[in-house]
């Protein structure tokens, strides 16, 4: 059987709680390996993650893995956040360096996800079973494709588990990828994360600062489809069906989807598998 993770954000309202949780007890149903929250670095943010993981794995039932990323913060408060992890009961994270805000703040100790890999296994041991982000389509700031690679083997060898990918819409971007990472001796599993398409101007936007590229054909198609939700729906859970499809078939080891904290794109792709 597949597996299948799903990632959330976490809520800092009231309304968005409620929404989370319905999401949450919908995405139930499909039985996942974990759920992963998302971090943002920095000021009161810092305490909507443990409070949303300690929701998901405690009121849901989910095993739950916290997002941790090393930007901004000092190696006294990621000390913290683990203690604070292992309290709740996770044995698992997904560590990342992170984006600071622009005209936010200093780099903080650690300035690569490598670092805080390292810091993890140096103060935990083995307890997390860690996953890192990699990148099919090349992350924005790396000097070249085969540098970028290069620092994911760094962030394997200091101890990742496995990876998860940036979204891409292009299967043969991540089989490139996954034969170049073999090539270079990385041998974790790489799953690939996947964006569902709903709201498509807010995707395109935020894919130019991620570096993932949209297609033109989906590009022009999404555009000719104009405001009509519902075929923008039905037309992005077919392309990223249809992807996720040839990715299984393809060898991927599951599925990691970036829910936006909404069930109804994610049950749309996987209900189409
Ligand atoms: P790194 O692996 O440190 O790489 C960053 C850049 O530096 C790359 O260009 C790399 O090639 C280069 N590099 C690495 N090491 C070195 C070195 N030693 N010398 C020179 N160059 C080097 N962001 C958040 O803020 N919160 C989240 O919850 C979050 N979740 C994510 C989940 C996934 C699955 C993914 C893929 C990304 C997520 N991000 C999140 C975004 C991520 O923080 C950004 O993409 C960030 O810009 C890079 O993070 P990284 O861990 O890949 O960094």
């Amino acid at each position: 059987m597949t597996q299948i993770s799903f990632e959330f954000y976490p809520p800092k309202n009231d309304q968005q709680r409620a929404q989370l949780d319905r999401t949450a007890e919908r995405l139930k149903a499909h039985d996942p390996e974990y759920v992963s929250c998302t971090f943002g670095a920095g000021g009161s943010t810092l305490r909507y993650t443990p409070e949303t993981v300690r929701r998901l794995h405690q009121e849901h039932g989910f095993v739950a893995a916290p997002h941790l990323s090393c930007v901004g913060g000092t190696r006294e408060e990621i000390h913290d956040l683990l203690q604070l992890y292992r309290a709740i009961g996770c044995n698992r994270l997904v560590a990342l360096r992170g984006d600071m805000p622009s005209g936010m703040g200093q780099i903080g100790e650690m300035r690569y996800a490598s670092e805080l890999v390292e810091f993890i296994r140096e103060a935990t041991g083995d307890h997390f079973r860690i996953e890192v982000g990699c990148y099919p389509e090349t992350h924005p700031q790396a000097d070249d494709a085969l540098a970028d690679i290069r620092w994911f083997k760094a962030k394997v060898d200091a101890g990742a588990d496995a990876a998860i990918t940036q979204y891409f819409y292009n299967a043969d971007a991540y089989f490139h990828f996954v034969d170049a990472a073999r090539a270079a001796g990385i041998e974790v599993p790489i799953v690939p994360g996947i964006m569902p398409i709903s709201n498509f101007s807010q995707l395109r936007r935020f894919s130019q600062s991620c570096g993932a590229e949209i297609p033109r054909w989906i590009s022009k198609r999404m555009m000719a489809l104009g405001d009509d939700v519902d075929a923008i729906r039905e037309f992005g859970a077919d392309v990223v069906a249809a992807m996720c499809r040839r990715l299984l078939d393809g060898g991927a080891p599951g599925l990691h989807i970036y829910t936006l904290n909404m069930a109804r794109p994610t049950q749309a792709i996987l209900s189409r598998l």
